[in-house]
């Protein structure tokens, strides 16, 4: 008898013809593609457009330290100047805790109830967008971060105050060619950053609290002689009569500074930002003193003199940068420094023979 593994059926290591294997890359995945950089071009027409992504974008390039993103940033800026300007810019300031946030969201959900767009910038020279306490971070304007005619931008991360400045100041310009007609712009009221804010803004005000004290402790004099209009917030529940209180020491202590060159007199309001109690009166008093400064001419010429203070601000801050960057200047600088500590040279020779190093490097 025939063996029976010598029947074609036991064939052991007969290999069927499998089924098709699906790939084992995951063809929903989309590949990580390096973004191309858009053109000056592309940049200009998406921010006309009101394109919100592409303005994300530029704006981005003008934080950025690169050279070749500054150089794409300056000539987008430059393209977007014409379409600028048409805007009301409102610096608010105060302490932390004071209430900004809070108070920005029904700010913005008020003058938004007119129509237009509001974006809404920071300058905080100490925030790092690695930690948490970032202005005009989005999570903090709950309603107006939700809203879609609202842009909230985070404060440019650390560096100079006058860097950080210079570049909300550009932002503004880009928000402004992308139709938004209110700028907010957010800082934190203890020190130099409101000047810078004050050089940018249309109207500066500035939030405060009733205290339990002497209301006006601890607050600067030049602070409160930049607002246009000071407004007392949680003016709501007990807080009040301490919130009126409040509000009439400080007229009375505006009554002491000189009448500033707009001709309008700063108000004292309160209001409480969390129950949305006087809100409007806050922005009423906003509009009244956009007339009046259009109406005498001060608006225009606040516009002018920040135009000239920016141009000489970028002047100074370009000369400097290119002059402690530059790779010859870097390479004498401790020396030169020891030399002048040492009374070996004076300051001012140091200075002459480093500057005459720098401009022979440039010819
Ligand atoms: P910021 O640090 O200036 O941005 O202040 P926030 O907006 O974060 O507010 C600080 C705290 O004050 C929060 O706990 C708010 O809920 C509270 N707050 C803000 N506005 C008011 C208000 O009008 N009335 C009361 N009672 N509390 C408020």
């Amino acid at each position: 008898m025939e063996h029976p593994e010598n029947n074609e059926a036991y064939k052991g290591l007969v290999v069927n013809a499998g089924i098709e294997q699906p790939s084992s890359v995951n063809p929903y995945l989309k590949r990580k593609v390096k973004k191309r950089q858009l053109s000056v071009n592309e940049f200009v027409e998406g921010i006309v457009k009101g394109d919100v992504t592409i303005l994300s974008q530029a704006v981005t390039l003008v934080e950025s330290v690169r050279p070749e993103h500054q150089a794409t940033a300056q000539e987008v800026i430059e393209r977007c100047l014409p379409y600028s300007g048409n805007s009301i810019r409102v610096g608010i300031s105060g302490v932390p805790g004071a209430g900004k946030s809070t108070s920005i969201d029904v700010f913005g959900l008020h003058v938004l109830e007119k129509g237009g767009k509001l974006a809404v910038l920071a300058i905080d020279p100490s925030s790092e967008r690695s930690k948490g306490s970032i202005l005009g971070d989005k999570t903090r304007m709950e309603q107006l971060s939700v809203h879609p005619k609202s842009f909230i931008r985070p404060s440019p991360s650390a560096g100079s105050l006058g860097g950080v400045a210079r570049k909300t100041r550009e932002t503004i310009i880009l928000c402004e060619a992308a139709g938004f007609d209110k700028i907010f712009v957010e800082t934190v009221g203890v020190g130099q950053s409101e000047t810078a804010v004050h050089s940018m803004v249309d109207f500066f005000l500035l939030i405060q609290l009733a205290g339990t004290g002497d209301e006006l402790q601890g607050i600067k004099r030049g602070i409160m002689e930049m607002a246009d209009g000071i407004v007392i917030n949680k003016a709501d529940g007990n807080n009040i009569d301490k919130a009126k209180l409040a509000a009439a020491q400080f007229r009375n202590a505006l009554h002491l500074f000189p009448a500033p060159d707009s001709g309008w007199t700063p108000r004292v309001l309160t209001y409480s930002g969390f129950y949305n109690l006087g809100v409007k009166e806050i922005w009423d008093m906003v509009y009244e003193y956009i007339d009046f400064v259009k109406g005498n001419g001060y608006f225009e010429y606040r516009r002018n003199e920040q135009s000239k203070y920016w141009m000489y601000e970028s002047i100074n801050e370009q000369l400097r940068d290119s002059f402690y960057h530059n790779a010859k200047i870097e390479s004498m600088l401790q020396e030169k420094e020891q030399q002048v500590l040492k009374g070996n040279l004076t300051s001012f020779v140091a200075a002459k023979s480093l500057l005459d190093t720098y401009f022979e490097d440039l010819k």
